[in-house]
């Protein structure tokens, strides 16, 4: 297991959809200790394979703080099943170094995956809590959208991209979703 390079926004494997995984190998066991190091490395919350180059389905997510022990949650081959309600939270991303914006999400999400034994598992988060956010994004990752695609304010999250000398936002990869207003 080891610490990795994460991109960071403007490289294009951020915006190129990931693989299935079709046996939880011992090769995909190493990327999930790849990603819990370099997401603990890193302080995130989150992380997913194609923000260390790899594009397979798989993140991991641990939202435990302070003093908590550590509570990682792989997922790999992850499928929302059901989402609902909507919340703005600001976000950012590892990729994003020190970016945040508002952005637009769903309240309730389930999700099934599978785990590093590869056995399947479903989790059910309510309330627009930092899990249930923390997933949709690291989902998303999966499928190549980036957090700033769900932005309120393109011109403001510009402004962020701009400060923190990350490329401007793509307005083609900009989502209009008239079910989260
Ligand atoms: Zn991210």
């Amino acid at each position: 297991m080891a610490v990795k390079k994460i991109l960071r926004y403007g490289e294009k494997t951020l915006r190129e959809p990931s693989k299935e995984v079709h046996k939880v190998s011992k090769k995909i066991v190493e990327l999930v200790g790849d990603l819990l190091d370099t997401m603990y490395a890193n302080n995130g919350v989150g992380l997913a394979a194609p923000q260390i180059g790899i594009n397979y389905r798989v993140f991991v997510i641990d939202v435990s703080t302070g003093d908590e022990p550590l509570n990682p949650i792989v997922f790999i081959n992850p499928k929302i099943i059901k989402k609902s309600g909507s919340i703005v939270s600001n976000e950012g991303c590892l990729s994003f170094p020190e970016a945040y914006t508002d952005v637009r999400r769903y309240k309730n999400v389930m999700i099934k995956a599978l785990d590093e034994k590869g056995r399947a598992f479903t989790l059910e988060v309510n309330d627009g809590s930092l899990l249930a956010r923390a997933i949709q994004h690291e989902f998303d990752h999966l499928d190549g959208i980036l957090f700033i695609d769900h932005c309120i304010n393109r011109f403001e999250t510009d402004d962020v991209l701009k400060k923190y000398n990350l490329p401007p936002i793509e307005a083609d990869k900009l989502l209009s979703e008239p079910e989260l207003e």
